[in-house]
């Protein structure tokens, strides 16, 4: 993990080299300063004023040199090391976002999205501030430290020595103390996780919320994952207070041994008072020092707390990828073929159909063939596969066993691309992006012409509506669509297929959240799209049935039976069961209507 931490200084190292002779200069000006003051101040005594008179203008254009140097490298550390800190954070966010594109749908239905987000804002912001400054500060201090000390002990040995052991006592319990900032740290990270978490769920889902008027509900669970963010936070400052309290307690404790025993060297002649005031001035260049290496192990401990949960969403492999021989698909027909297909989800608790005690997979040994241009219904209980079935095709999942294949082709032997660009999804929950009309229609093709997108509103039903806005085609639709109607974004989405042109289409119960009059439009242009295309339909309802060739029920992952609509009427099996009990109610109700 520390290597591939490294990896990242790669791209930034000529910027890490400055940085660190920048760093380097810096230590080593602020070393000689109580030194130079020392042999000025140890001269008044020796060799009397006229002669510090005569040097005491090179001195001070030496120490301005100095101080000037010291200035210039003091900004290139800041701006330069914060710089190369932020393309490094660049770099990793953009490492951790590609892996998430990567990822197949398992992952998504594993991890929750605020805890993504969090992976992607804080963690990389504590990555990054570790990235940067501690090794500035450990080549600061530890020079400052290291060059203090052998300074010190030239000077007196006995007196150095004993403030080395103190040093050396008071490192050890605060090394010790950093073992437990470790924990607490992780602690926090997932707190803050389940607060943006529960912030990201409550906001997504506020019209839930506010229909079933459980605002108190929400707003009692938002508090006890901020509470428990509190808490954590808590205990987290309360180590750094140990921390900070441990480190004052050492300088305290070190000004005490130079005043009490450089005291008694200096009455028995063994040190001069000099001598002892430059002890006291080098305590600060160490003790500083030391305790923004303590500070810096703050800042370490959460950069690895960080990295260790980036690094888990790198090197975690998306279990749908592309073989390395993986060649584009070629659709010419657009047949499909489903092959004693298994499949059950990884959370087995949810997927797996326990019913007898038995643990059945979601979708068991079914065998399902399409023909070129067919449009096929799926129908069944709810739960029994038929939204599995349809996941299967684009790769979504991955089956266990059996096989799928377009026109002969294994679709796990062709490129994803190749084989999502072939097929078009219209579900019932569209998705909008935050943009204008134009650019939500053009996702089905980037790059396509505004003529080509007209085309593919009108062919949707959904073009003179378009132009009835203001803003036309520039409209911009607001947070997933918020602005427009149920069938208005439906049949957005539907001109993006259109615009897609796919041989194979998918149609998720695409009109069953909509009221009469929108389903007729929808439905209306979703029988265009379907025209000359292998279609498969999830239906749910009897209006979406009608347009179809054939009919397969469903039920506990296999296709139990399959036929026109007249067919499995007469042959009184499930389907006819289930038509009467689900469709008839509905059909009644629609005479009545
Ligand atoms: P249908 O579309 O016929 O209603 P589904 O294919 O949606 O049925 O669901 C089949 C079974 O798989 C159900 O038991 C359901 O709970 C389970 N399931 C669906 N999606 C997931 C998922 N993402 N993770 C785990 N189990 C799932």
């Amino acid at each position: 993990m520390f290597r591939r931490f490294l990896a990242y200084y790669g791209p930034q190292k000529h910027l890490f080299i400055a940085d660190t002779v920048c760093a380097l200069v810096i230590a080593g000006i602020d070393l000689a300063f109580p030194s130079i003051l020392r042999s000025l101040t140890g001269g008044l005594f020796t060799e009397g004023p006229s002669a510090i008179m005569a040097s005491l203008g090179m001195i001070a254009a030496g120490l301005v040199a100095m101080y000037l140097v010291r200035c210039a490298c003091r900004y290139f550390v800041s701006a330069q090391g914060h710089i190369m800190g932020a393309r490094m954070e660049s770099k990793m966010r953009q490492d951790l976002f590609d892996q998430y594109e990567r990822f197949s749908f398992s992952y998504f239905d594993r991890v929750n999205s605020g805890d993504m987000m969090s992976r992607v804002v804080n963690d990389l912001f504590d990555i990054c501030e570790a990235a940067h400054h501690v090794p500035e500060w450990i080549i600061i201090c530890g020079v400052e430290i290291v060059g203090a000390f052998v300074i010190l002990f030239t000077i007196s040995p006995v007196l150095a020595g004993v403030m080395a052991a103190v040093t050396a006592l008071f490192v050890v319990v605060m090394v010790r103390q950093n073992f437990r900032m470790r924990a607490v740290y992780t602690d926090n990270r997932l707190k803050i996780s389940g607060v943006n978490s529960q912030l990201q769920d409550s906001l997504a889902g506020m019209r839930v919320v506010k229909s079933f008027a459980n605002e108190e509900t929400e707003r009692a669970k938002f508090r006890r994952s901020n509470d428990r963010y509190l808490d954590s936070k808590e205990a987290m400052y309360r180590v750094m207070g140990t921390y900070q309290a441990t480190s004052a307690l050492m300088t305290g404790v070190l000004f005490t041994i130079i005043v009490v025993l450089g005291g008694y060297l200096v009455a028995q002649g063994q040190m001069t008072a000099v001598d002892m005031a430059t002890f006291a001035l080098y305590i600060s260049l160490f003790t500083t020092p030391i305790e923004t290496l303590v500070n810096s192990t703050e800042t370490f401990q959460k950069a690895i707390a960080g990295f260790r949960r980036m690094d888990e969403v790198l090197m975690s492999t998306p279990d749908v990828l592309d073989k390395p021989d993986a060649r584009p698909l070629e659709v010419s027909a657009g047949a499909i073929e489903y092959r004693d297909v298994c499949f059950t989800y990884e959370d087995r608790e949810i997927g797996a159909d326990r019913r007898a005690g038995v643990e059945r997979p979601v979708i068991d040994h079914l065998s399902l063939s399409i023909r070129p241009g067919e449009t096929i219904a799926l129908v069944g209980p709810s739960g029994g596969g038929k939204s599995t079935t349809c996941s299967l095709l684009p790769r979504f999942y991955d089956v266990q066993s059996g096989s799928i294949t377009i026109d002969g082709q294994d679709v796990r032997d062709v490129t994803q691309e190749s084989l999502r660009r072939a097929i078009g999804l219209v579900q019932q929950d569209v998705y909008l992006f935050d943009g204008t009309i134009r650019e939500n229609i053009a996702y089905g093709r980037p790059g396509a012409t505004n003529d080509e997108i007209a085309q593919a509103a009108r062919r949707a039903n959904i073009h003179d509506f378009i132009e009835s806005l203001e803003d036309g085609y520039d409209t911009v639709v607001g947070e997933r669509g918020g602005r427009l109607s149920g069938g208005q974004k439906q049949r957005i989405a539907i001109a993006r297929v259109f615009l897609k042109d796919p041989k194979i289409l998918i149609l998720d119960e695409a009109t069953s959240a909509l009221d009469n009059e929108s389903e007729e439009a929808v439905q209306e242009s979703l029988e265009r799209l379907a025209a000359d295309r292998t279609t498969i339909i999830i239906a749910h309802r009897l209006s979406t049935i009608k347009g179809a060739d054939e009919i397969a029920t469903v039920e506990h992952g296999q296709v139990v039976e399959r036929g026109t609509h007249e067919e499995l009427l007469a042959r009184g099996g499930t389907y006819a069961r289930y038509y009467r009990m689900q469709f008839e109610g509905v059909r009644a109700r629609e005479l009545d209507e």
